[in-house]
């Protein structure tokens, strides 16, 4: 039954296709711009320094500070750049870290930005920041965060890790299982979900067996545009709250803490968004949070929260701080059931639905 809804496109320009990181002096010229700085990670530099050069005169300076959680302080040292360089435009080669300097950057200063993603996570599609200052994490939504202009080279992601590409394979599937039942999502979304999922399912376990199969690594990044972009369309809930609680409080490695709690979360919820997430149990053998258990210990996921070095005394505190601002999820949330669904996770148990 179609029911009532509202829906607004995404106005970003998607850039697709093997070799399309040669676009980019095109993209800038055509936007009229004509100084970009290019951001990596320090681990990148290399790559940002190599399309600095594909680029030539178009380039103004490179910029390979980008950090996980995208903190205050690295974003002025990079804003220092940004002004003595006399900048237009930023590029930003990576995953969600870089992304989110090239974001944090646009929230101050409404530059264009570009981004060419070599990860799963999603963030490109979003207009979502998430910075941290002082130990804390805060998010901001804003028009001027979501970059203009994506271009998803699946050549680029040939180097990612296959421990790497599993769990932000993961983490972006987590996207697009909370999407499918957001209470603003629209026939737009669930579609777009319901692709995503598929395609990670279908692309990640060939990515596995064969890092190189390019065929694979097209689908998975169609996947992140897929998934990233219902991230940014709709709301999230249990599932993200409870993987933000663990990375901002007990500072878990961030797709990695995804990949591990998504099927606990899609146990938790499977009963109350049932037919929502039927489509999705589909994909994995007709059970969504034991199946998708089943899926990532096959893809060599990490399994458990433990792994991490949480405590059993930390899930307490991970409980009562996921259950402190109350939000909306398909099932309702006390703290009671959500400490008995971290113990599950921090076990590495097979959840039942
Ligand atoms: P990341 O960007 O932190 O990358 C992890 C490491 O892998 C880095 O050292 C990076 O340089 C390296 N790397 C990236 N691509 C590579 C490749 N192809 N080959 C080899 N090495 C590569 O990881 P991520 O998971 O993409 O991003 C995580 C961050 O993104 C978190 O801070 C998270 O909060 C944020 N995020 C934000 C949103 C949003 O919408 N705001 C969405 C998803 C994630």
């Amino acid at each position: 039954m179609i029911d009532a809804f509202s829906y607004a496109g995404s106005p970003a320009q998607i850039i697709f296709g093997r070799g399309s990181k040669s676009k980019l002096a095109e993209c800038i010229t055509n936007a009229g711009c004509k100084r970009a700085l290019v951001l990596s990670t320090p681990h990148q530099r290399a790559d940002a320094e190599a399309l600095a050069r594909d680029i030539g005169p178009l380039a103004c300076g490179v910029f390979a500070g980008a950090v996980m959680h995208t903190p205050v302080d690295v974003t002025e040292a990079a804003m220092k750049i940004v002004v003595d360089t006399k900048a237009d435009c930023v590029v930003a080669l990576g995953g969600g870290s870089t992304t989110g300097l090239g974001k944090a950057i646009a929230y101050r200063t409404d530059l264009l930005q570009i981004v060419v993603p070599t990860t799963y996570a999603g963030s490109e599609v979003t207009p979502i920041l998430g910075q941290t200052e002082g130990g804390r994490k805060t998010t901001v939504r804003d028009a001027r965060i979501l970059p203009e202009i994506v271009i998803y080279d699946p050549a680029l992601t040939h180097g990612l890790p296959v421990s790497m590409s599993v769990t932000s394979g993961l983490n972006a599937m987590a996207h697009a299982l909370e999407g499918l039942y957001a209470r603003d999502r629209n026939p737009v979304s669930t579609l777009m979900a319901i692709e995503g999922l598929r395609a990670f399912s279908s692309s990640l376990p060939k990515i596995v067996a064969a890092p190189d199969n390019a065929d694979a690594r097209n689908e998975a990044l169609y996947g992140a545009w897929l998934c990233g972009t219902v991230l940014g369309a709709v709301g999230m809930a249990l599932h993200h709250k409870i993987c933000h609680t663990l990375g901002g409080s007990f500072d878990t490695p961030h797709a990695e803490t995804h990949a591990v709690m998504l099927p606990h979360t899609a146990a938790f919820n499977a009963k109350a968004a049932e037919a929502e997430l039927a489509p999705a149990a589909k994909l994995f053998a007709g059970s969504i949070g034991g199946g998708l258990w089943d899926f990532a210990k096959s893809i060599g996921a990490p399994m458990s929260l433990k792994e991490f070095g949480l405590s059993e005394a930390d899930l307490d505190r991970a409980a009562s701080i996921a259950v402190e601002n109350p939000y909306w999820n398909p099932r309702p949330i006390d703290r009671d059931s959500i400490r008995a669904l971290l113990q599950e996770a921090w076990d590495g148990r097979r959840p039942a639905d």
